[in-house]
């Protein structure tokens, strides 16, 4: 048997992380297992629809590269691959169910209907369309809505992969709609005919759905078909577990992850492990050490709790992994000199926790190393000693000398064996003598009270450049 998965998402706004989740898990198991991976646009409700959602579905899967094998863009041997293409389809369906007596018009007025429901729900029981089927069935003419005839009223019991056996009385048996008036099937029909057609082997989906699996199961067995294998999955609770997801966490679109500089590869491994665990405690997966590992068995039964704080570690995690080069223009960094910059990416590395925050750096704490800077006589002299004056001024000197001897390019860990004896020395003549020298050599670099070391400093910015912005500090004293 091939496995052969489905993403079946209704254009109906932006993906989210609930939905995305869905997507992986199916993705991940299709290609655990070489099987195909299905995206298929179910568009039955059209007042639900939002314009632009299909391409920016699209867009958020390729974005995580999770690839499709078959769907609207690329066709594939069961197209089409969105329903409202479909509908020949589910009107042959339709008709084997009437041919065999499992379907009939409902012959109530919309308004009819509402009142039956009223009705139930003043006598406080559950409404039951089933209950008000008519003696004898009409002919459709496609005018009403087609109902389902439940062949048998009974309880279901079924195998969900991940939640066990689930079981479901009579009262989640019903004469559901099969096609709407306006000629579009609903959803409990055109999925179960899609999922047929397409050869679907499992179905993964959130647990909305286990309430009315009692529906499928029995249109299945109408139409004398096996059902697929169901694998449930855990809600996604919002942080601290008992709230659900709000939109300033995972309800907001997986995009805005993009611009906020996560990678996507961040993504899935954080989306993989918010209801999975691969068993032991890793942690950090790549997304084929995802593929290799994902079970369907080590999904869990109950919600998964989002952690903003573990997204930003698993992102710093992927962000490290990368080479600088890679560094640089996946996180779209740009600055006015290229070599500064490049050399400034393990800093950063060790840093940002986004692309955004390194960004930021860039543009901030950082931005020292491609602006020549501002200096103030009160910042530079701020630690001298009340004592020792003129302090700064040796420091700055004995700094120029030391620099002066130094080549062209080196790294941090070079220049501090170069500058520290040098502040030693002056902290062996009295108190304070260490900071004296380093404070006023970091701030003629970097012109802001907060930077990196100033041997950092002098590596990124090459010998010759500190050299120059030190002589104009020791100008301005
Ligand atoms: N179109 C349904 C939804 O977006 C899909 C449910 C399913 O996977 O069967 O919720």
């Amino acid at each position: 048997m091939t496995v052969r998965t489905r993403f079946a998402p209704s254009p109906t706004g932006f993906m989210h992380i609930g939905g995305i989740r869905t997507a992986l898990y199916a993705w991940l198991f299709a290609r655990k297992h070489n099987g195909k991976f299905v995206l298929r646009i179910e568009d039955t409700d059209k007042e639900r629809e939002v314009e632009g959602s299909i391409g920016h579905i699209m867009e958020s899967l390729k974005w995580l590269g999770i690839h499709w094998d078959e769907s609207i863009d690329i066709g594939g041997p069961y197209e089409p691959y969105i329903q409202s293409s479909r509908l020949d389809s589910y009107r042959a369906y339709a008709k084997q169910l009437i041919d065999a007596g499992f379907a009939y018009p409902d012959p109530y007025t919309e308004e009819e209907v509402e009142a039956l429901r009223a009705k139930a729900e003043a006598e406080k029981r559950p409404f039951l369309f089933r209950e008000h089927r008519p003696e004898t069935l009409g002919v459709w003419d496609g005018t009403q809505p087609l109902r389902f005839k439940v062949p048998v009223i009974k309880r279901y019991e079924w195998e969900d992969v991940v939640m066990g056996t689930l079981s479901a009385g009579e009262e989640a048996l019903d004469d559901f709609i099969l096609i709407k008036s306006d000629g579009y099937p609903t959803y409990n029909f055109a999925h179960v005919i899609d999922d047929i057609e397409m050869k679907i082997t499992h179905v993964m989906r959130g647990q909305e759905f286990v309430s009315s699996t009692p529906k499928f199961l029995s249109l299945y067995e109408a139409l004398g078909e096996v059902p697929p294998a169901f694998a449930t999955l855990p809600p996604i609770l919002g942080e601290g577990g008992h709230k659900k997801l709000s939109k300033r966490d995972g309800a907001k679109d997986i995009l805005d992850y993009r611009r906020e500089g996560y990678l996507p590869e961040t993504m899935l491994n954080f989306l993989a492990l918010l209801g999975w665990s691969p068993g032991g405690d890793q942690e950090f997966f790549t997304p084929f050490g995802l593929i290799e590992a994902f079970t369907l068995e080590r999904i869990q039964k109950s919600g998964a709790q989002f952690d903003e704080d573990k997204l930003k570690h698993l992102n710093r995690e992927h962000m490290r992994r990368l080479t600088d080069e890679e560094f640089i223009t996946r996180g779209e960094l740009h600055a006015t000199d290229d070599a500064r910059l490049k050399k400034a990416v393990p800093l950063i590395k060790e840093r940002a926790y986004t692309f955004a925050e390194a960004r930021d750096m860039l543009n901030g704490e950082l931005s020292c190393l491609f602006e020549t800077p501002e200096i103030s006589l009160d910042l530079l002299t701020a630690k001298e000693p009340q004592d020792r004056p003129g302090l700064t001024k040796q420091a700055l000197e004995g700094a120029l000398e030391i620099l002066g001897g130094l080549p062209v390019s080196l790294p941090a860990e070079a220049v501090k064996m170069a500058l520290m004896p040098f502040a030693d020395e002056k902290e062996a003549e009295g108190k304070g003598g260490r900071g004296a020298v380093l404070w006023p050599l970091r701030y003629a670099l970097s012109g802001a009270e907060k930077s990196p070391d100033p041997f950092t400093l002098i590596s990124i910015l090459g010998t010759e450049e500190a050299i120059s912005r030190i002589r104009t500090a020791f100008a301005i004293l």
